[in-house]
This record gives structure tokens, C-alpha cells and sequence, in this order.
């Protein structure tokens, strides 16, 4: 006996060699590696993101070299991350924390593509069951759950039937992601009607208590009205018109009409309410639901306030002209929606967190957001006390979180230094709550800054990190043999491992011989004068800091400690800020173009030669320093585990290197 039902008829299904077999309908559903299709047309593929060879090469590549290894050649060898970037990560679930049933519950994820959000899923909640039309997709899915051991992923092919081949009230959650609005593409019958009864039918198998959350545009995003072309026609204005109205410039433009119908709030409110699942909650991600930064509350203002607190006058204009009006244009929706009112798992671990730390105090969340090390933020406040939750979309953010827990607590170790002072907020617990880890802090004070920092307010924002620098290096510096010994060590100790990557990815030249020559000029280069060494943050850019004021005035906090080294070199942390955030140029360009800019002294490189002045170090040795940066981020970047394409490859490593081999 099979979980899975008849698609067509719904009765049980019975194992019969090597597939499955309805009793009723007499028909048998082939399982094809592990999937089954439960669907009519077992051909079917969607196409929008690679042709079917290639996925197809992708997937026998998976099986021999493991999933992630088989994405990266893919991307490698066409020079396009677009693929890998869609699918790889975990990180696309940063919606997960607004669901319920945590830990217990059985999910569905409905048109799971790639398997990015059933991965991330799996993580927590007691079983997922995965489907996609297109088998390839669902065959990914699966060696990529194998491959992962969550042994408690399912994974079938469906989406073509009357039915979802699984039994009444069988699922807590179904996941919808980007899926309602294409299926009216594949089904006859008016859209609307079409979606509704896809509703039903998400309803019949979730259980009471269940929930479905929605992922969709809304019809009238504020983009829409500024001319951004629809997703899923590819024309402009189309969602703003009357239905009929677009049927005709549809049909003009593309010969037929509108069928990937999305609405607006009130409209979603009625189909689900159509469809019998009539408690509806909705969610705004922003800036899209394909990947999302942050999640606002639509009916909760002060969470909307919060997220739109602004400094400058003209962005302050714009959040008041736009306040009142963004529960109804914001680009993307995540709707809970359900028989019965559900507990988002934020919303209980934050009642966790104030009945433990915080006496019992009521607790309101004010902002959910997402950084791009795939940490999901969420501040919470209790009459007392602001606090910070971070947590980890995957394990690789798992392991950062758990490093910078432990080298705060090292930090603090060191003789003499004040967390306070270093502005470094301490953590007050590390831990997991319904299987899902956490880091709790207070809340920083300040406001946080992208690493597209311009002009003026960059200035004077690397002026504030010199002076911080300066602290840090103080604070935590011991002496320890001369700069000859010291800098040529370094070299070898980032750049041996460096080599060791280049080898391990197949990557050609001889990089170990540039790297020992290198060490040995820097050895005569550096004078035999005292040098010492010093902790770093190891990740000092703009998107880390908070600041206070309109002109980042003062630095308030600095955050994620995740790279931090205790003793490593003075000036890699100022180089980096200088040469790390993005720009027109690659990085590699711009470590270049900052060796240049120090060789001669340049206007824009003072900071450095004050930095260097108060860490009395002569300020000859410092085009040396920079090789040891250039070498760490070269080993940094090639351990990230990302694709290497070539012209990154090219920039970022073998121009600067011949740079540096001319110094
Ligand atoms: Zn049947």
C-alpha cells in the first residue's frame, strides 16, 4: 500500500512491480528513480529556467559528483550564475519563519522546482512531501535531499490531474510558491475558476487546523505602475487594466489572452475565501517574493513604520507619501491563509524568548528582514527591552552564526579589551527552540548601512573606521619578531592553502611558486624593525556597521564576527572596507587601483597613512600589507564554495597578482 492516491479518482494506491496501480481506474503510474508520476502528461518540462539537455546533463552529473558540485559546473562552464543562483541556495525560504506547525508538522511543497525551498524546509518540519510537473526538477529534488540525508523528504511528479495524489486533511502546511498565477496556463476553464478550484483542492488535503501561504505578485505593485513589464506576460500596464481590457492588448501584443491572473488584496481574499479557506493574513516581501529582504505584517502599522524609518529628508518625504498607501502596492505578497487563525514561528519564539529573558513581558515583533549570508532578523520588543533574534536559513549560516558566538566570547577573552568599547553588542544566548537555532542579543543601536555607501557620506564613514581601526588594533595587538618574519609568514599562511584551493578546483597555473616568490621579496622588502600582530574583524565593510545620524556621524555597532581572526595583520580590515564594497569596477580592479593609489601617495589614501602613524608602522611597508589582504580574500572567496567563473577569476587573481609581482 502506497501514502499516494489515485490523481484521477483518489483511491488508494497499490504497489504493482515496478510503478503504482489504481484499483478503480485500472491505471499504473510509473515511479522512475525514486519519483513517482502521478501525472497525465509525463513529458512535460518547464523550460524558463535551462533547456531539458542541459538539466538533464546537470542531473547525471549529480549523481556522480553530488548536486552542488554538478550546479557549479553548470555555471562555471556557461559564465552564468543566473541558474545557480535560483536554485542553489536554502536561503530562498526566508519566508519559513512565518509559518506554524513547526518541528510537527507535514508540509506540501506544491510546484517545488529545484527543491531550494523543500531542502530548507526538511530542516523543520517532521516530513515534506515535493512536487513539480516536470520530472526532471522533482529528480533533483530528490537526489538533492538524498545527497543532504533528510530522509524525510518525498518527492512525485502531479500537476495536470483533478487531484493531488495525496488523502483528505493529510498536510499542516502547503507552500505555493510562485505557482497560483501559472495554474490556469495548464487547466481549461475561466482563470479564476480555474485557481479556485486549485484552492479547493490545496484545501481538501490540508488538515483543519493547516495552512497554505501564497507567494504572488500583487496586480497593483507599485512598479506596474511605473512601467515595469508584468512577470508573466512580459508587457507593461497589463495587471492595471480591467480584464477584458487586457484580453485585448494581450491579445494584440502576444495573439492570446491574459491567463496568469494575479489580484489584488481584496481579490486574493475573495478566492481563498471562495475556496473555503476564508482566514486570510497578508504579508508584504519586499522587494519580491523571489527573493525576499524583508517581510512586513500588512495590517500591523507600526511594523510598516518601523521598516521605513529613514534619515535623510528626501527618503523621509517619500516614506510619508508612501506609509498609507503600501499595504496595497507592494510588489509581493505572502498570504497565510487557513480555516483557523495561525501562530507564525517568529510570533511563538518571541513569546520563548520574553517568558525566559524578559520576565513574562508582552512581546511585539517590529521588523523581519533577510541579509544576504542567509540570516533571517528579527527585532522584537518588550515594554523593557529592544532585543535582536538572527536565525540561519541553512547549515553553512548555522556554522558562521556558531563561529561568531565563539570568537565574541574570545575577543572579550583578551586581556584588557571592552566589548563596550569595540561596540561589539555581546550575545546573550545561543540556542534552539522547536529545532530551529538562534542567536538572541539586544538590539544595536543604529541605523544599518548597505555597502553601496556614496560620495560624501563614505568619506567621512572611512574616516570613522580608521579611527575605529586604530582602537581595535590597540586594544588587541602583541608583539611578536619583526615585520620580515612577520609578513612573510602570513603570506604562507593564507597563501599555501590558497594553492591548495586552486589545486583542489582543477584551476590552472602554478600559483604556489608566485605565492613562495612572493614571500621571499616581501621577507627582504620589509624591514627588520618590531612589527606585531593584531585581531580583525576579517569582514569590515559598510553592510556590518550602524551608524548614528544622517552622516554616519559615529560608528554604534559592529556586527557579524563571523571571519573575525585574533591574530592576524593591521590595515586588512581598512583595505577591505576600501577595496571590498561593490562599485563600478570588479574587487580585483580596485585592489589594483588601490596599490597604485598608495604607491603614489594619492589625496583619497591619507587614511591609510594616518592609520598607519598611530600603529607606528613605517608607512613604506604598506603596499606589503596589501599583498597579504589580496591573498586572504583570494582564499576566503575560493573557500566560499560558490562557482569561480573565469572573469572573476581572471580579475580578482591573476591581475592583481601580476601587479604584486612587479612590486
Ligand atoms: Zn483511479
Amino acid at each position: 500500500m502506497s501514502v499516494y492516491r489515485c490523481p484521477e479518482c483518489l483511491a488508494q494506491l497499490w504497489d504493482a512491480g515496478e510503478g503504482l496501480r489504481c484499483t478503480e481506474c485500472s491505471i499504473e503510474y510509473p515511479v522512475a528513480d525514486g519519483v513517482p508520476l502521478l501525472s497525465r502528461n509525463r513529458d512535460y518540462y518547464y523550460g524558463h529556467e535551462v533547456p531539458r539537455d542541459v538539466m538533464r546533463s546537470i542531473l547525471a552529473r549529480a549523481t556522480e559528483v553530488g548536486w552542488k558540485r554538478a550546479l557549479t559546473e553548470h555555471a562555471e562552464e556557461c559564465g552564468d550564475m543566473g541558474f545557480y543562483g535560483y536554485s542553489a541556495s536554502e536561503a530562498r525560504a526566508g519566508f519559513k519563519f512565518l509559518l506554524d506547525h513547526f518541528q510537527q508538522g507535514v508540509v506540501l511543497d506544491y510546484g517545488c522546482g529545484s527543491g531550494a525551498n523543500t531542502l530548507s524546509l526538511a530542516r523543520n518540519f517532521s516530513h515534506v512531501f515535493a512536487t513539480d510537473l516536470t520530472p526532471e526538477r522533482a529528480q533533483f529534488t530528490r537526489i538533492r535531499a538524498c545527497q543532504e540525508n533528510l530522509s524525510n523528504v518525498s518527492v512525485f511528479c502531479c500537476g495536470d490531474t483533478k487531484h493531488i495524489p495525496l488523502p483528505d486533511h493529510f498536510v499542516d502546511v502547503v507552500i505555493v510558491d510562485g505557482v497560483l498565477e501559472w495554474v490556469p496556463e495548464s487547466r481549461p476553464g475561466e482563470p479564476s475558476r480555474v485557481q479556485i478550484d486549485f484552492l479547493k483542492e490545496l484545501g481538501r488535503v490540508l488538515k483543519p487546523n493547516g495552512h497554505l501561504f501564497i507567494t504572488i505578485e500583487n496586480r497593483f505593485g507599485a512598479g506596474y505602475f511605473a512601467g515595469v513589464r508584468e512577470e508573466h506576460t512580459r508587457m507593461r500596464f497589463v495587471s492595471l487594466l480591467p480584464r477584458g481590457l487586457g484580453d485585448l492588448y494581450s491579445q494584440w501584443v502576444r495573439g492570446k489572452p491574459v491567463r496568469t491572473y494575479t489580484y489584488s488584496r481584496s481579490g486574493y481574499r475573495s478566492l481563498l475565501q471562495a475556496a473555503g479557506v476564508g482566514v486570510v493574513d497578508f504579508w508584504g516581501l519586499l522587494p519580491s517574493y523571489r527573493l525576499m529582504e524583508k517581510a512586513l505584517a500588512l495590517d500591523d502599522q507600526q511594523m510598516i513604520d518601523e521598516a521605513l524609518t529613514e534619515v535623510t529628508w528626501r527618503k523621509r518625504l517619500r516614506n510619508l507619501l508612501v506609509r498609507p498607501i503600501l499595504p496595497w502596492m507592494v510588489g509581493s505578497f505572502g498570504i497565510l491563509a487557513g480555516r483557523v487563525r495561525s501562530t507564525p514561528y517568529i510570533e511563538d519564539l518571541a513569546r520563548h524568548v520574553a517568558k525566559t529573558y524578559s520576565a513574562g513581558d508582552e512581546v511585539k515583533i517590529l521588523r523581519y528582514w533577510q541579509n544576504s549570508a542567509g540570516v533571517v532578523h528579527v527585532h522584537a520588543s518588550t515594554p523593557r527591552k529592544r532585543y535582536m533574534l538572527e536565525l540561519p536559513l541553512h547549515p553553512g549560516a548555522q556554522r558562521r552564526l556558531a563561529a561568531a558566538v565563539e570568537n565574541i566570547r574570545q575577543l572579550e577573552a583578551i586581556e584588557g579589551v571592552s566589548l563596550k568599547k569595540l561596540r561589539v553588542p555581546r550575545p546573550i544566548a545561543w540556542e534552539c527552540y522547536r529545532g530551529q537555532a538562534f542567536l538572541l542579543g539586544p538590539e544595536p543601536q543604529g541605523r544599518g548601512l548597505n555597502d553601496q555607501v556614496s560620495g560624501a557620506a563614505f568619506e567621512e564613514l572611512l574616516s570613522r573606521a580608521g579611527e575605529y581601526l586604530v582602537t581595535l588594533c590597540y586594544t588587541t595587538l602583541r608583539r611578536a619578531g619583526s615585520w620580515s618574519e612577520i609578513l612573510g609568514q602570513k603570506i604562507r599562511d593564507y597563501g599555501l592553502p590558497l594553492a591548495e584551493q586552486y589545486r583542489r578546483r582543477g584551476l590552472s597555473g602554478d600559483i604556489e611558486k608566485h605565492i613562495l616568490q612572493i614571500a621571499d621579496s616581501v621577507t627582504k622588502a620589509a624591514s627588520l624593525s618590531e612589527g606585531f600582530l593584531c585581531s580583525i574583524h576579517g569582514d569590515f565593510r559598510p553592510g556590518n556597521l550602524l551608524v548614528s545620524g544622517d552622516r554616519a556621524s559615529e560608528i554604534t555597532a559592529v556586527l557579524n564576527w563571523g571571519f573575525f581572526e585574533m591574530q592576524s595583520l593591521p590595515f586588512l580590515d581598512l583595505f577591505h572596507f576600501m577595496a571590498g564594497p561593490g562599485g563600478q569596477s570588479s574587487w580585483g580592479g580596485r585592489v589594483v587601483k588601490l596599490l597604485q593609489a598608495l604607491r603614489s601617495e594619492s589625496a583619497d589614501t591619507g587614511v591609510v597613512r594616518d592609520y598607519a602613524k598611530q600603529v607606528n608602522v613605517d608607512k613604506s611597508l604598506i603596499p606589503l600589507f596589501l599583498i597579504v589582504y589580496w591573498i586572504r580574500q583570494c582564499l576566503l572567496r575560493l573557500q566560499a564554495d560558490v562557482p569561480q567563473l573565469a572573469e572573476v577569476l581572471e580579475e580578482g587573481i591573476s591581475k592583481p597578482l601580476d601587479s604584486f609581482r612587479a612590486v
